[in-house]
């Protein structure tokens, strides 16, 4: 028999819609629409100073928005009755800078905001953590401090501390901007299991190449305005706009 019933929507996870930011006069962000669905790989691309980690930060009000409106999961993440606390344990942040603290090991960090936060015992954070770290490739590294990491593992550290706290989705802010070129890929090949494994993620970066290859969209930001957005295929191919088509001359 012939099924007629529609397939539940389970609509956007992160919905943002005229998104407004102002720093004094400073308008860097002046009406961002990014709705994101479960399991999708969103890239922002565009120049140094477009919005991009402004856009990244409001999504879990490390930036208050001046404007507009944003929905995570169904809740108004700008709402004054949200708990903003809980809304950022389920948007996990992943910086440029790794942003680790250097006087605990690789596990400490990870299990820092499982034992202080979500109130888990010693013995299940560091369970938990242990796992967050094998995903990422280093569970033999559990007891090495941030100082006797690379770079690249030190975002990978960073990457496992967001996992460890079960978000919904992962704002990741030029997450291989500060490594040595040998080192990207380390990253990427995290961020490619994650995507692989139904990850919800929007990733600001400069990887031209790993954007093409791996996002389901790519959104091009100027002056605080998505100029341009579509698949990577269609950005990257066939971008209609004069001034998306220079970005990318430009960054190749
Ligand atoms: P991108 O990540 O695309 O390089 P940003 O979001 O960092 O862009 O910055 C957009 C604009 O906002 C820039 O002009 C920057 O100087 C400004 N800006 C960002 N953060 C602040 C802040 N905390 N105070 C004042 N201006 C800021
Ligand atoms: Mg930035």
């Amino acid at each position: 028999m012939l099924n007629d019933q529609p397939l539940p929507d389970l609509g956007p996870l992160l919905e943002a819609r005229g998104v407004r930011k102002a720093f004094g006069a400073n308008e860097v962000l002046k009406g961002v629409d990014l709705v994101v669905a479960p399991t999708e790989l969103v890239f922002l691309i565009g120049p140094s100073g477009s919005g991009k980690s402004t856009l990244l930060r409001c999504c879990n009000r490390l930036e208050e928005p001046t404007g507009g409106s944003i929905v995570i999961d169904g809740v108004d993440l700008l709402s004054p009755h949200t708990n903003v606390n809980l809304m950022r344990r389920q948007v996990g942040m992943v910086f440029q800078s790794f942003n680790l603290y250097p006087h605990l090991t690789a596990l400490g960090n990870v299990t820092l905001a499982l034992r202080k936060v979500v109130g888990k015992s010693r013995a299940e954070a560091d369970a938990l953590a242990l796992a967050q770290l094998d995903r990422v490739g280093l569970a033999e590294k559990a007891g090495a401090y941030p100082s006797e990491l690379s770079g690249g593992q030190q975002q990978r550290v960073a990457i496992a501390r967001a996992l460890a706290l079960e978000p919904k989705i992962i704002l990741m802010d030029e997450p291989t901007s500060a490594l040595d070129p040998e080192l990207v890929g380390s990253v990427l090949a995290v961020v490619r299991d994650l995507r692989d494994a139904g990850m919800t993620m929007v990733i600001a970066s400069h990887e031209m190449r790993f954007a093409r290859d791996a996002a389901d969209r790519v959104l091009f930001l100027d002056q605080g305005l998505v100029v341009e957005e579509g698949t990577a295929e269609a950005i990257f191919a066939k971008p209609q706009q004069e001034r998306t088509q220079r970005f990318l001359r430009e960054v190749r």
